[in-house]
């Protein structure tokens, strides 16, 4: 009987939109990119997840075009029924020589690689860690294992330690710990040589979710892992395939062979969800050569995202410093630094510039911010428009003198 949930869900729907919380959908009205089109109004797109300008480009989408005319549009299966294509092998293929690991396992959405990456290893004889602040999705598979928890600071080795030590570690079949490789609020990278020494010492198996370092973190693209120079040394890598890797959908697990070959058995959200789209793999195959081919677009989104954040900084904003695309631009030493970015990011918008406002709670009180994406698509003039408009309204809203 549909009545007593509808009343309180509209109570508790007109209190999000009270709150300020209630997310709305922004329609684009045009394909992905550096200019997109949006309320009738050509714009600048700084939040996009494009960081190597992949998701509109003729390359992938021909990779895509080609899959469709000679695999067809779906495949109704799951993959190790009828739905496994050479296509999806030779993606398999690619995704390891890319990463340098031993064997990939596709899935739908990293959502789903990071959902199925704990439960088939670790049962409650078993421990598992993570890091304060990793994705949504880890935390939802982590619940969905029966592994004794531990939640380790953010960032904090002196914690990682500790819980390793912690006698329910000590005692535990296997021990893994799981970090984002970077960390999407922030675009800090997670510290892998103490976490691979620490592994090391305390016999832990290490994970790491690349999702925001596959294809252009590292000096050829590879991830965190090539960053940190720790290829080889990561037991397993989740990743998607839905943001720089031409970002339509899809992700794996891709590391020790044994480990995969495991999955491959148990793991739910490979065993009983369909296969990729023939289109979606052939697209990312298209990605990965053009990025094995050459470093160029990732070289200029390094040179792109160092531009940015040194004349952000010399022009006065505070931007957590680092080397990663994303761009905090915080705004936690003013009054009301919440309503701040809101009402900053609504401005820039008005000057063509689109970013989005984070607030509390999908960051810590009192440390909103703007957060910036760079992408290899932006060009020179796109960078200095967005300065200029930050510059503009700074001074408006005197985040700037
Ligand atoms: C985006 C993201 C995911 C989810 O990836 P999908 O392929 O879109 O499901 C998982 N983990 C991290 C860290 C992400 O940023």
């Amino acid at each position: 009987m549909y009545g007593k949930i509808k009343d309180d869900l509209q109570g508790e729907l007109a209190s999000l939109r009270a709150a300020g919380l209630y997310k709305e959908e922004r329609v684009i009205e045009s394909p992905q990119g550096a200019k997109i089109q949006v309320g009738g109004k050509s714009v600048l797109n700084f939040c996009a997840n494009n960081y190597l300008g992949l998701s509109n480009h003729p390359k992938v989408i021909e990779g895509a075009r080609a899959a469709l005319d000679e695999w067809g549009y779906g495949l109704s299966s799951v993959r190790f029924i009828c739905g496994t294509q050479r296509l999806h092998k030779e993606l398999e293929e690619k995704v390891s020589q890319f990463l340098g690991t031993e064997d990939t396992i596709l899935y739908a959405a990293c959502f789903d690689a990071n959902g199925g990456v704990f439960e088939p290893f670790l049962d409650k004889e078993c421990a598992l860690l993570t890091d304060s602040l990793n994705h949504a999705s880890i935390i939802d598979g982590v619940r969905l294992c029966k592994a004794k928890r531990f939640i380790v600071q953010h960032g904090d080795m002196q914690d990682l330690e500790q819980k390793l030590q912690d006698p329910d570690a000590r005692s535990a079949r296997y021990r893994m710990f799981c970090t984002d490789g970077v960390f999407s609020m922030d675009g800090d990278i997670a510290k892998l040589p103490e976490i691979c020494a620490l592994a090391t010492k305390h016999d832990s198996l290490v994970v790491i979710d690349d999702c925001h370092a596959t294809g252009f973190l590292g000096k050829t693209g590879r991830g965190t892992h090539e960053y940190r120079d720790v290829m080889g040394q990561i037991d397993l890598i989740t990743t998607t395939f839905g943001k720089a890797l031409g970002g339509a959908s899809g992700g794996c697990t891709s590391g020790r062979k044994e480990l995969i070959e495991w999955l491959r058995q148990k793991s739910r959200p490979y065993l009983f969800s369909n296969t990729l789209a023939p289109a979606i793999a052939g697209a990312t195959l298209a990605a990965i050569d053009l990025l094995s081919e050459s470093t160029e677009l990732r070289d200029r989104l390094e040179s792109s995202m160092l531009y940015f954040r040194k004349n952000m900084t010399d022009a006065g904003f505070d931007i957590t410093p680092g080397e990663h695309p994303i761009v905090p631009i915080m705004f936690g030493k003013f009054e009301n630094d919440a309503k701040l970015a809101q009402d900053f990011a609504r401005d820039l918008l008005d000057e063509g510039i689109y970013v989005i406002g984070f607030s509390f709670p999908v960051v810590p009180r009192g440390q909103a911010r703007i957060r910036v994406q760079i992408s290899a698509a932006h060009e020179q003039e796109h960078l200095d428009r967005a300065i200029e408009a930050f510059t503009k309204i700074g001074k408006k809203h005197s985040v700037l003198s």
